[in-house]
């Protein structure tokens, strides 16, 4: 029914994690010139001054090339890890005993014991319980606790190195979302403006309001990411409802969460939380291992290729990359790849029909016109794209959570609100300042910024959304079709 006549542009957004490799020369560059959307600034890593070099670089190679590049800090939360072995790593038996003792020295573990960094564990856990170390890779079963110590039974052995993560099968780890050294990089995020801020290990809506209650004032401009990585945060539908309505956005953090609830339940959870996200109005991040053997190789596996697609056929906004080109040696040919990856999936029907919330009531006016926009935009043959003019980027937002495969130009004056929108699928921003424009100008004007990139031509249809005063926030009530190339007013 709906015909695209703008050439092919990657509607999913791609989100890339900074990091040594990025920070060699000239590579940064060529990742935004490869189509990085989105640079994560990885708090787990690093100095405040790394951080802050690195924001520095994406600034100047957005600027250089025009495009909008939007900064996620994402703070490192509670990963609970092991401390130190005397000779940096152990070799773990199946069958042996193995303790995690709170009271170990930092420096001191050994073949037979460890400690950890994390003093509630001992209260946390009991007899039965499952601990996997280093992303599951070790196994551990609890037989006893006694005084901090926690006895186990290693059930899958292999090679344990210092600082690696602990998760409990199951979920069921007390501690709290926000830790001291998370408040003091808030602090830098906010002093450092990033445009998203991201939340690891939450546990509930509430965890997220304590962020936005913490990032106050000075941080009101930052868009929240709520990491879901806990099993208590998928343990039921409003757990995770809450937890999305709390956020501007949610990632698919499927590294911890894949290890928490197992690889079975992880696929559903995927599926299910992208839908929810774009029902409730919010942007959608699936994060982790997509590209992972690129970390060595120029060339990704067909699994990967196909994890990526998928992702894409879910109806994902944006794919992120970890490792790959935070610390790879293919960073800029695993952007190209997943470029790839990305633009095949999206010529797919499924990836371009919807029937988002056809049965649902409305509760806004902009929402109500956002909808019905990309309604007529699906139904109508000749529309090129739909152009909303837009202060907050919350008509866009609404707008793509609806498929299609036409663009959603999202015209705006404001740098944050265009780099807020470089997350959101199907939005191409594009700075449009009206102020001292004639009003009866600004349709035309804006159907020219259209022209002018080949998003529309001659003859093409244009719905344009706006509102009586195109600067006014949260104003848009009108949608009006125009025709390229006839008289727009
Ligand atoms: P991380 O989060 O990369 O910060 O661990 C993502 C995940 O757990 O998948
Ligand atoms: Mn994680």
């Amino acid at each position: 029914m709906t015909k695209a006549t703008a050439g092919p542009i990657r509607r999913t957004k791609i989100v890339a994690t900074l990091g040594p490799a990025s920070d060699k020369e000239g590579v940064l560059d060529a990742m935004v010139h490869a189509g990085v959307d989105v640079v994560r600034i990885n708090f787990s890593h690093g100095s405040a001054e790394d951080h802050r070099r690195r924001v520095v670089a994406v600034r100047e190679a957005a600027k250089n090339q025009k495009r909008n590049v939007a900064i996620l800090g994402d703070l490192q939360g509670p990963k609970i890890r092991i401390a130190r072995f005397a000779n940096g790593s152990v070799e773990l038996e199946n069958g042996q005993d193995f303790v995690l003792d709170i009271n170990l020295g930092r420096d001191e573990g050994n073949q037979h014991q460890v400690g950890c960094d994390y003093r509630e564990l001992a209260d946390d856990v009991k007899g039965g319980d499952v601990l996997l170390l280093d992303d599951g890779r070790v196994v551990l079963e609890v037989t006893r606790v006694d005084s901090g110590r926690i006895e186990c039974t290693v059930k899958v052995g292999g090679k344990l190195s210092n600082n690696k993560g602990i998760n409990k099968q199951g979920g069921g780890l007390s501690a709290a979302a926000l830790t001291d050294k998370d408040r003091e990089d808030m602090k830098t995020a906010i002093d450092l403006e990033v445009d998203f801020l991201a939340v690891s290990f939450p546990r509930s809506g509430a965890d997220m309001q304590l962020a936005r209650d913490l990032l106050g004032d000075a941080g009101r401009n930052i868009a929240l990411v709520a990491k879901v990585e806990r099993a208590e945060a998928v343990a039921n539908e409003a757990t995770l409802d809450e937890i999305i309505m709390a956020s501007d956005a949610v990632m698919v953090a499927r590294g911890d969460l894949g290890v928490e609830i197992g690889d079975a339940q992880l696929i559903g959870v995927q599926k299910r939380m992208i839908a929810r996200a774009r029902t409730l109005n919010r942007a959608v991040i699936t994060a982790t291992q997509m590209m992972e053997s690129m970390i060595e190789s120029p060339l990704p596996t067909r699994a990967e290729v196909f994890d990526v697609a998928n992702a894409v056929l879910d109806g994902t906004d944006a794919v992120m990359l970890s490792a790959e080109t935070a610390a790879g040696s293919f960073p800029v040919e695993t952007i190209e790849a997943m470029n790839r990856c990305c633009m095949g999936a999206e010529r797919e029907r499924a990836a371009q029909e919807s029937k988002h919330r056809m049965a649902d009531e409305f509760h806004r006016i902009d929402e109500t016109v956002a909808l019905s926009a990309m309604y007529a935009a699906n139904h109508l043959e000749g529309v090129a794209a739909i152009a909303c003019l837009t202060e907050t980027g919350y008509t866009p937002l609404i707008a793509s959570r609806i498929r299609s495969g036409l663009p959603i130009v999202a015209l705006s004056s404001h740098p944050r609100t265009l780099r807020r929108m470089a997350l959101y699928r199907g939005v191409f921003a594009i700075e449009f300042n009206t102020d001292d424009m004639p009003n009866a100008e600004v349709n035309q004007r804006a159907v020219s910024e259209l022209q002018k990139r080949a998003l529309a031509n001659p003859g093409d249809y244009v719905i344009l959304t706006r509102g009586d005063h195109v600067s006014a926030q949260g104003g848009t009530n009108a949608m009006k079709i125009v025709q390229v190339g006839e008289h727009i007013g």
